[in-house]
């Protein structure tokens, strides 16, 4: 597997760094560390110690990337064949080139607790591959075919109330799971939301996820969940919360699905809160009294919003509209349990979500396909633009030829 060395050490130091990184003098082998027995990098061990000691270290020449399927902050994801098993995989590589210690960071977290998760609608980490010569880490993944961000983007407006029952079931399954052992998610988006070709959702990218306590005793970072699926207490500074962050995420997604688009896309923190003041209704005093949140006095609306979640969402079968309007409820001790959602009329009431295996199957469809797409359409529209300046050259010599005495003149 074809792969690129790494950059030389910057004297950055860093704690979280593998050794070799930091030019300290610790013994090494050629390619920068002496592997534990069991042939982990010492620092791999370090902080995720215990949760992959019974793994051993796959090669990466076991594996033949065959194409890249997904580009995160911190990782590149490939489409890959076991040559062991002849299975298809899904490698995620961490880059440690780029950010060190943040990405060792949100590698590790998701290795702590996928190992604790084990459920239908969780992706399962299968097993980790060590490649000596790019002191990289991949981890390995079973193999999905869509993520809901592709789906959505390309077939949104098509779903029909039995299929997006069974998205929103198994989105919702998978989450009370991560609650029940003490995960928060804390990045519920499309793009996190894996299908496979049997139409099972799988929720992935443990990255930002953390073991939370449900007494809230501890504060927690607020620099968390994609900005159009962040709830309205994060933008607002909170560090004591629950599981009414991931709930907030799951009604972004659940309003999205029968939008056939993003409900509340922003492309600041501030505008980001006015769309959910606008749609939801500005908090109430007791609201502000109850959290008194850091950012409060920077963003508390001058203007009294009205709720209209019924209004602006009445084309929804009406069903839907209470499980929406909890799921977006401003205060977060509102939103419920994602085992009350799974019990709310929208999933008791005709017609009723279909089996995964009902579900159609689509092409291939990755929220990196969709990037690549808008990208080739900008790059055509933009030649488009230059053929028209051309075409307009081009004109303006005929007509300068045909009336000389014009020739100075601008179109
Ligand atoms: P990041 O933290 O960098 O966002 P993700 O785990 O979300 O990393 O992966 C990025 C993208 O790669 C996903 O949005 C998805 O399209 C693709 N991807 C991730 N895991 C898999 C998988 N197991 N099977 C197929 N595609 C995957
Ligand atoms: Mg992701």
């Amino acid at each position: 597997m074809g792969c690129a060395l790494p950059k030389p050490a910057r004297s950055r130091p860093n704690p979280t760094a593998p050794p070799e990184r930091q030019g300290n003098n610790q013994p090494s082998n050629v390619h920068g560390y002496i592997p534990t027995q069991q042939g982990w990098p010492p620092w791999l061990m370090e902080v995720v110690g215990d949760a992959i000691q019974d793994w051993t270290p796959r090669r990466a020449n076991t594996f033949e990337k065959l194409s890249k399927i997904g580009q995160g902050t911190y990782s590149n994801v490939y489409k890959a064949r076991d040559l062991v098993s002849g299975k298809i995989v899904a490698l995620k590589k961490v880059r440690f080139d780029h950010l060190e210690g943040e990405s060792v960071k949100f590698m590790a977290r998701e290795i702590l607790v996928l190992k604790k998760l084990d459920h239908p609608n969780v992706v399962k980490l299968e097993g980790l591959v060590t490649s000596r010569i790019c002191s990289s880490i991949y981890l390995v993944f079973e193999y999905m075919d869509h993520d809901l961000a592709g789906l959505v983007a390309g077939h949104g407006l098509n779903f029909t109330q039995p299929q997006i029952k069974c998205y929103m079931k198994q989105l919702l399954c998978g989450l009370e799971h991560c609650h029940s052992r003490g995960v928060l998610h804390r990045d519920i988006k499309g793009s996190n939301l894996l299908i496979d070709n049997q139409g099972i959702l799988k929720i992935a990218d443990f990255g930002l996820a953390a073991f939370y306590d449900s007494k809230q005793t501890r504060p927690m970072t607020n620099r968390v969940v994609t900005l159009w699926y962040r709830p309205p207490e994060l933008l607002l500074g909170a560090t004591f919360y629950g599981v009414g962050i991931d709930l907030w995420s799951a009604g972004c997604i659940f309003a999205e699905l029968l939008a056939g688009k993003p409900i509340m896309p922003a492309r600041t923190e501030v505008e980001q809160l006015h769309k959910i003041f606008k749609l939801c209704g500005s908090p109430s005093e007791d609201y502000w009294k109850k959290y008194r949140l850091q950012n409060a006095t920077l963003y508390k609306p001058h203007h009294q919003y009205k709720r209209c979640i019924l209004q602006t969402f009445k084309d929804f079968p009406s069903s839907s509209l209470p499980l929406i309007d909890t799921l977006l409820a401003i205060d977060p001790d509102h939103r419920g349990t994602t085992s009350a959602a799974l019990n709310s009329q929208f999933f008791n009431t005709e017609p009723y979500a279909c089996e995964p295996s009902c579900l159609p199957m689509y092409p291939p469809c990755k929220e990196l396909d969709v990037k690549l797409r808008v990208k080739e359409a900008r790059r055509q529209k933009a030649l488009s633009g230059k053929a028209v300046a051309v075409m307009l050259q081009q004109e303006l010599e005929r007509l300068s030829a045909l009336w000389p005495f014009q020739r100075s003149k601008q179109i």
